[in-house]
């Protein structure tokens, strides 16, 4: 183990190569596992399905495909950098022995209350760099992309398909949540197994908020208002949860208008989207 604490220091340049290699296929079978495993999972218990208001993007160009492929190489770098922070206690104020019961139990008795940290600082941030990214001016260059799905049904292939500076951007906003949140608590209390956790839910609810199961929980977490912003994309900017969007008044429940006032917003943004083209 070298002085910086990463083993792959140690590593021959070849060798090193072959377990990055092995890291992203590790990483891409973690996708399939969403989509073959967890969301079906959810879906089974989950009866509800959200319908379908405007015809769903069914084909897959070259550059959704280049997109996909770009987000899971980015999402290795991403893990791979997680587990270097963690790893540098000096720095993640973090307990990484999972031989050590008592480390686990206290930071599974307090995650709860990491979890409600990490998603509120996480969505106060993503929350105000989505709506940053419907600027008019940059909204074709970023953001456009991921609104010709207006109807995901994909899961997490609809929820990766994202321009690479806006993907890059979300994967490290969770290491930044982890940063602030290890800084706001006793040091030791937040353990590895806290940042596994983070990421797979995470990753499970980006990807049910890309799915037409209808999954909410109440004052929480709700697929339909991301699943609305993506027609009505001047309202629910969040990813986990819409409370900074109700702080900031930007915060909307489809059913809460009626229909026809619904109906004139939605063609009003079909519009200002198409104009921006
Ligand atoms: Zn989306
Ligand atoms: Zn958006």
């Amino acid at each position: 183990m070298s002085a910086t604490g990463s083993f792959m220091d140690d590593l021959s340049p070849v060798a090193k190569g072959a377990l990055q290699l092995v890291f992203v296929g590790i990483i891409y079978i973690g996708f399939a596992f969403y989509n073959s495993v967890v969301i079906p999972a959810v879906a089974a218990v989950v009866p509800g399905r959200i319908p379908l208001h405007v015809k769903p993007l069914e084909k897959f160009t070259t550059t959704d495909k280049v997109f996909i492929v770009a987000a899971k190489v980015v999402t290795a770098l991403f893990v791979y950098h997680v587990y270097q922070f963690t790893v540098n206690t000096e720095l993640s104020r973090m307990s990484v022995d999972f031989f050590d019961v008592a480390a686990v139990l206290t930071a599974l008795k307090w995650f709860p209350l990491h979890l409600a940290i990490l998603i509120m600082v996480y969505d106060f941030f993503y929350t105000l760099f989505h709506w940053a990214l419907h600027w008019p001016p940059i909204y074709p260059l970023i953001h456009k992309h991921h609104h010709r799905q207006m109807a995901p049904f994909r899961g997490n292939s609809d929820a990766i398909n994202d321009h690479p500076i806006e993907y890059i951007s979300g994967e490290y906003l969770h290491l930044f949540a982890l940063y602030v949140l290890t800084r706001l608590v006793p040091a030791g209390q937040v353990h590895a197994i806290t940042a596994i956790l983070f990421i797979f839910i995470g990753g499970t609810l980006a990807s049910l908020n890309h799915t037409r199961v209808n999954f909410h929980i109440p004052y929480m977490f709700n697929v339909n208002s991301h699943d609305y912003h993506h027609r009505q994309p001047r309202v629910n900017f969040g990813q986990y949860v819409m409370f900074w969007d109700w702080v900031f008044g930007t915060y909307q429940a489809e059913g809460s208008l009626p229909a026809d006032k619904r109906a004139a917003l939605q063609k009003k943004a079909k519009e200002e989207a198409e104009k921006i083209q």
